[in-house]
């Protein structure tokens, strides 16, 4: 197998580059941007102290603090933009770094503010906010301040806690180096050849959809081997992060780091304990779909490397117009506005950083700031794969779209448990809408295979990784070490469950999972929130496709609604009620359902009844 040369950033047309220059003109731009910044932190120290003087003094403070954070949003979107295009950009990773530095500082400076306002209780708050039409928006602020008033500590504890950020980032960042930078991968190769292929953080899922067993066996096992070699360093790494969490849980009385991630946004650790009960509930679903694929591929046994093996023979070839077109038509339930602001920003206004190069990061994001376009950034490779990631992430860039342009900058932001819905949407939308007017036999075949490989990450691996996130929270709470040992040993009992006898168990290779996470797992319970987002997009796209009266404009409510509500009462205003497993169960029989019609179109493939 012949791999083109990636190209330098350089040689990338600039149409399909995101429009940095939108943001600031110039890196001089940038530079004035930064120290402007700073003047701006500098200055909200006069208000440390006073922000009890009355009314006028805290809508005074607010008004500031929204300025500085707004202004410093643009100079961490400039920074992020150039360092991920170009990782091997020296000046740019400097930027980066210096961007991240002060963002801590940010954080720190105005962690006086949240302890100042809660001595000045919320009774009084409550009648400032009526007295002070500049008042009035705060209100929800101020209302989930209340609720987390047990758990905001004194002006100078909140300060430190606020420092502590940046230098908490080595566990994560030292564990992505390891990964990114240190590990060596021994080349794989194809059935019959001595000829090496180069196995690379950026090729390997590639590799595991190749036709060729012995690439996908010998790409996989130099994966896995290649972390294993590093096992040491990279538990140490995982169970800094874990004490990490362990030690802002404490430092904020919350009696578990699983209630210290959920409480702040008034989500009952119910919801994560009732989306591993029915994920564990569904496994049998997930033992079917390895049987299918099993017989597609003519096996008498599965191994974990045949998992994301190419069903189908003849990939489509998708180019990025297609792709756009196929998204455009999928959304076109939600009405001319949604879908023309989406077209304008994929086509003209360089939302998207389209293609791979040197030195871009791996994978794909949807980032920006308010004020700033949404930027995504992908390595688009021309089929359905691609297709989908754009559609994801022009979910996440329209949601930010909307919640920008409608709210204050103080609940621009929508919450984290609710990134992962209006994303998910998108992909079931465009999915729905290509299953439904495709009759590209190769096509459907596509659709389905991505189906099942976006649920297999959101729907098995998410999950799993949450209960190892779950396991070894409580472990370091009880005060138990974590050792590279006993985390593969805890991944691969949790996998060996998932599996149900239907895939092989390599015992080490797969229970070193944990370790080619090196982002999810420092997030503190973030990754469980996929499964609970991809079961409420599909609770919503099932009611927009299903024409539900008012679906759309719910729908619509919601991406506008940003932080502005809770994130369950924002879901439930659109019409899926997460605090129940229910819509969870049903994602799963949707899931079910793509199993059926992908067994069924295998079966009719190969002329054989399944
Ligand atoms: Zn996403």
């Amino acid at each position: 197998m012949v791999q083109a040369a990636m190209l330098p950033r350089s040689a990338i047309a600039t149409e399909h580059t995101w429009d940095m220059a939108s943001v600031f003109p110039s890196a001089q731009a940038w530079d004035a941007a930064f120290k402007e910044v700073e003047a701006q932190l500098a200055d909200l120290g006069r208000f440390k102290g006073s922000l009890d003087n009355g009314p006028p003094r805290l809508a005074e403070w607010f008004d500031a603090y929204q300025r500085a954070f707004r202004a410093l949003g643009h100079v961490m979107i400039y920074a992020n933009m150039g360092h991920t295009a170009d990782t091997t950009d020296q000046e740019a990773a400097a930027r980066f770094d210096r961007a991240r530095g002060l963002m801590a500082r940010a954080t720190g400076a105005a962690a006086f503010a949240d302890p100042e306002i809660v001595a000045i209780g919320f009774q009084a708050l409550r009648g400032w906010v009526r007295e002070d039409s500049r008042l009035a928006m705060y209100a929800h602020y101020l209302d989930r301040l209340e609720r987390r008033q047990p758990h905001v500590r004194t002006a100078e504890v909140e300060e430190l806690l606020g420092y502590v950020l940046d230098p908490f980032r080595t566990a994560s960042a030292t564990h992505g180096v390891l990964a990114d930078a240190d590990l060596t991968f021994g080349p794989a190769h194809a059935t019959g050849s001595t000829e090496p292929v180069d196995v690379m953080q950026g090729n390997l899922s590639r590799l595991q959809t190749d036709p060729d067993r012995e690439i996908r066996r010998t790409a996989w096992e130099s994966y896995a081997d290649a972390h294993l070699a590093n096992k040491n360093a990279m538990a140490n790494c995982i169970a800094a992060g874990v004490k990490q969490d362990v030690f802002m849980a404490r430092s904020r009385r919350y009696g578990s780091s699983l209630e210290a991630a959920l409480l702040p946004n008034h989500i009952p650790v119910d919801v994560f304990h009732n989306l591993i009960a029915v994920f564990r509930r569904n496994l049998p679903t997930w033992h079917r779909y390895w049987r299918v694929r099993r017989r597609a591929l003519g096996y008498d046994r599965l191994f974990p490397y045949d998992r994301s093996a190419s069903l189908g023979a003849t990939k489509p070839k998708v180019p990025f117009a297609q792709s756009v077109e196929w998204i455009c038509q999928g959304m076109q339930p939600l009405g001319d506005e949604y879908a023309s602001i989406m077209r304008r920003g994929l086509l003209e206004q360089r939302w998207v950083d389209v293609y791979p190069n040197k030195g871009k990061r791996s994978g794909a994001f949807s980032a920006g700031s308010q004020g700033t376009h949404p930027f995504i950034l992908m390595s688009y490779t021309d089929d359905i794969f691609s297709m989908s990631t754009l559609a994801h992430e022009i979910g996440h860039s329209m949601h930010s779209y909307y919640s920008w342009k409608t709210q204050p900058f103080i609940y621009a932001r929508y919450p984290l448990f609710l990134a992962e819905v209006a994303s998910n949407f998108n992909q079931a939308m465009v999915r729905a809408h290509l299953l439904a007017t495709n009759t590209d036999p190769d096509v459907q075949l596509a659709v389905l295979e991505e189906a099942m490989s976006n649920f297999y990450r959101y729907f098995f691996v998410m999950p799993t990784l949450a209960r190892f996130e779950l396991e070894t929270h409580q472990r370091v709470e009880r005060g138990e070490a974590l050792t590279a040992r006993s985390l593969i040993d805890l991944t691969a009992q949790l996998l060996t469950e998932g599996y149900g006898g239907e895939v092989e168990v390599d015992h080490d290779r797969i229970g070193i999972m944990w370790a080619e996470f090196p982002t999810h797992l420092y997030m503190n319970f973030y990754v469980f929130q996929y499964s609970t987002g991809i079961s409420g997009a599909h609770a919503l796209a099932e009611r927009v496709l299903a024409g539900t009266p008012g679906a759309v404009d719910s729908y619509l409510a919601f991406l506008k609604a940003g932080g502005s509500k809770l994130p369950l009462d924002a879901l439930q205003d659109a019409g899926v009620d997460l605090s129940t497993p229910e819509p969870v169960e049903r994602a799963f029989a949707i899931l079910a359902r793509t199993v059926d019609r992908l067994d069924l179109l295998l079966a009719k493939r190969s002329g054989k009844p399944s």
